[in-house]
């Protein structure tokens, strides 16, 4: 298969050989005597017979070893991977490039383009692309726990600490990519995913775009109807934030009753509900949930809450983040950016030796661009990256001040000497 022999010749393309290595002389007592990891795989991707037939059929890609299908969208379907050399598994995202149109072709660059600058807990990282003739594979980050979707479909609405915790950490999210100027447009349940230690990660940036001033309007209706904000039907253009923010009172109404507030049998009338703005929160939600729901789903735009006002509001209060290792912003003190500095570079040096323990080496480095998502190198080193900061604990959930909290993760904070913030603006 053509798609197959051009995996195969992309990966002489990467040169992975380091050029310091032993030459072609030194290659019988080479594999004789030990070969790295990374010398194995490229040796077994050129030579290997079964390696090769699998990189065919699909069954390997690039430096991933394809498992069974774990979801599927409009677009794509998703199958649950193994990277071959440091066995992480990923979720790998298959587009089909033959039955994409020109539309789709634009949407599934600016997801990519988006995805790959973006890295927060609360967010999806885009690891590595692999591209053949006819299939794009997005390589991301596996969130193992299954969506919110499904989650409320079968074991009901969310309890209200659970509600806080998910909504707290998407809010986290989307604040994160508003500050870049990404705009999602696609925010639902099915695109709201749990990692197996109920981590949330937002997903899916297919609709996704990037703005060069957040108060650029926008003319195109992206999105799941039940999610799209009164503007969306009515004017020609809108501005993305608000888009963004009605869609999370609609997941917030979803999370804590279990319905969506604007039902209707057909498209016509789901329409007209959303236009007219009318819906009814059930007695039962706490005070101070109803009046964040109340300041979201605002039909007028510009009265709708900003997502600081949303941080503030007194349903999240009691939310405590972990104390998060992110990069300090532009303007904090010189003690927390040479805090900040310090741990990227005890990070970096940690990938960097579990890179060499792979088999890279100084020269396999120098030579790939690590910002290249589509080197396999990128991938690899992701990867490693984003082991080695889950295991400082960049996405530990947030925690309700005065819940009962789990031992176990509680001996994991109190080991990782992480501090507790009660404000929830430190994931700026
Ligand atoms: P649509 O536009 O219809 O929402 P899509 O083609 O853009 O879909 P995604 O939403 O990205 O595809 O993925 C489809 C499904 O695959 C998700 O709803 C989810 O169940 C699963 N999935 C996607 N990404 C991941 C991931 N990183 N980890 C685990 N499962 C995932
Ligand atoms: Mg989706």
């Amino acid at each position: 298969m053509p798609g197959g022999q051009y995996q195969v010749f992309q990966h002489s393309v990467y040169s992975l050989t380091d050029s310091s290595e032993a030459g072609p002389e030194d290659e019988e007592a080479d594999t004789t005597v030990r070969l790295t990891p990374l010398q194995k795989l490229t040796t077994e991707m050129c030579k290997d017979e079964k390696t090769i037939k699998d990189l065919m059929i699909g069954r390997r890609v690039g430096f991933y070893k394809v498992r069974g299908e774990i979801g599927y969208g409009t677009f794509s379907r998703v199958k649950l991977a193994f990277n071959a050399l440091t066995k992480d598994k990923v979720a790998l995202k298959i587009l089909d490039k033959t039955r994409l149109d020109t539309q789709a072709q634009r949407l599934l660059s600016r997801e990519i383009s988006s995805m790959e600058s973006l890295q927060h807990p609360n967010v999806i990282r885009l690891y590595e692309v692999v591209e053949t003739p006819s299939r794009l594979y997005l390589v991301l980050e596996y969130a193992g726990g299954g969506d919110l979707h499904n989650k409320i479909c079968n074991e009901g609405k969310l309890s209200d600490n659970t509600s806080k915790i998910a909504f707290a950490q998407i809010l986290s999210a989307i604040k994160y990519l508003h500050n870049l100027n990404i705009i999602h447009r696609d925010l639902k349940a099915e695109n709201v995913l749990f990692t197996s230690s109920s981590c949330v990660k937002v997903a899916d940036f297919g609709f996704s775009t990037r703005v060069s001033s957040r108060s650029d309007s926008l003319d195109t209706f992206c999105g799941s109807p039940p999610y799209a904000a009164p503007e969306l039907f009515k004017d020609e253009c809108y501005l993305g934030p608000p888009v963004d923010v009605w869609a999370m009172g609609v997941l917030l109404f979803f999370m804590v009753t279990g319905s969506m507030p604007f039902r209707a049998e057909t498209m016509g009338k789901l329409r007209r509900s959303i236009i007219e703005g009318v819906y009814t929160i059930p007695p039962w939600v706490p005070g101070p949930c109803q009046r964040l729901i109340k300041g979201i789903l605002k039909p007028v735009p510009t009265d709708r809450y900003a997502i600081d006002q949303m941080l503030g509001c007194d349903w999240l209060l009691p939310v405590e983040f972990p104390w998060l290792l992110l990069p300090a912003e532009a303007g904090s003190s010189l003690q927390s950016l040479l805090e900040s500095e310090n741990r990227v570079m005890e990070e970096e040096e940690e990938v960097r030796s579990l890179l060499e323990e792979l088999g890279f080496t100084t020269v396999h480095i120098q030579n790939n661009d690590l910002t290249d998502t589509r080197s396999p190198v990128t991938g690899v080193y992701r990867i490693l990256l984003d082991r080695v900061q889950k295991r400082r604990g960049y996405d530990i959930p947030p925690v309700v001040r005065g819940m009962v909290r789990d031992p176990k993760r509680e001996g994991l904070r109190a080991y990782r000497g992480l501090r507790h913030t009660s404000k929830l603006c430190v994931l700026s």
